[in-house]
């Protein structure tokens, strides 16, 4: 199927490492221009991978908890590019904030390195995304659902990026911009494979993979990047030309599926 995406210019925040590399990587394949916004220089690893696909695309590298410097940069992409068709709002970090040990003041600086910039990005391109009738994707975690107990303001701000895909998804509406948002559960990315770590030596780690990917409906294993980066390509592209508004789960059944029978 043709995704229909071919030259199209879509920023990718965090899109060098983990899951937006997985949507880096399905984008080049799809002929779409990938602009990687990310904190850390993107690897030699990354660049052989996705110079195979293909050299056109860009690399800035930006903390978006700066986020004065976020417009600047999203009107040189769309100068330099000569336009924006996407946005994939990706990076983040659970970053275990949780309320009997985190003051308010870390509760908002939490806020800001996963909520904030979403909304900055999406406001500093809105006037690109009304002339090419553009799109977005905001990744969301599973953890605005189920909570995890230990992780409060990460939990709200992955909430706050589920209302913010159906705000949108109507302040848009007569753009003809989409806003969906791809609800992720377990993948394994660097972030993952860190948390993992906490668990203690290789056998603790095994054993801790092991209990949640028990849990996993389907196949029992670990959603991939490029699982979750090819279903949000999808959404994003105008094939999907009558989705807005949706909360999609790319998560094996994770979330909704009755866990006790399997
Ligand atoms: P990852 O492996 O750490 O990759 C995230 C990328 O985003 C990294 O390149 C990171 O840069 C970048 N980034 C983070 N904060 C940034 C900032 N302030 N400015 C610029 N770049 C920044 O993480 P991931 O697991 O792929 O997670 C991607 C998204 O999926 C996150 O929003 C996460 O909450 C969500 N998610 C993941 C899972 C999962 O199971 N992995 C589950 C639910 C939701 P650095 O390399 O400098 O850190």
């Amino acid at each position: 199927m043709d995704l229909k995406l071919k030259d199209k210019v879509v920023i990718v925040t965090g899109g060098g490492k983990g899951i937006g590399e997985g949507f880096s990587l399905s984008l080049a394949r799809e002929g779409a221009i990938p602009v990687i916004f990310s904190r850390s220089s993107i690897t030699d690893e990354f660049k052989k991978k996705i110079e195979a696909i293909t050299t056109n695309y860009d690399f800035y590298q930006i903390d978006l908890c700066n986020t004065d410097e976020i417009k600047p940069l999203v009107d040189k992409v769309a100068k330099t590019r000569g336009g924006i068709y996407g946005i994939v709002n990706n990076a983040g970090v659970n970053d275990n904030k949780a309320i009997e040990t985190t003051s308010w003041q870390d509760f908002e600086k939490s806020i800001h390195g996963n909520l904030t910039h979403y909304y900055e990005v999406v406001r500093s391109a809105l006037p690109y995304l009304k002339e090419s009738k553009g799109s977005i994707v905001n990744i969301s975690s599973k953890t605005a659902l189920t909570g995890q107990g230990k992780t409060s303001a990460y939990a709200a701000a992955k909430g706050g990026i589920l209302g913010l895909t159906r705000e949108w998804a109507v302040a848009f509406i007569h753009y003809d911009i989409r806003v969906n948002a791809i609800v992720v559960s377990e993948c394994f990315t660097p972030l993952y494979a860190n948390w993992i770590k906490t668990f203690g030596d290789e056998a603790h780690q095994k054993a801790r993979l092991k209990v949640i990917t028990d849990k996993i409906p389907l196949e029992n294993r670990m959603t991939t990047p490029e699982e979750i980066g090819d279903t949000g390509v999808f959404v994003l592209s105008p094939k999907s030309s009558h989705t807005t508004g949706q909360w999609i789960f790319v998560d094996g059944g994770y979330v909704h599926l009755d866990r006790a029978l399997v």
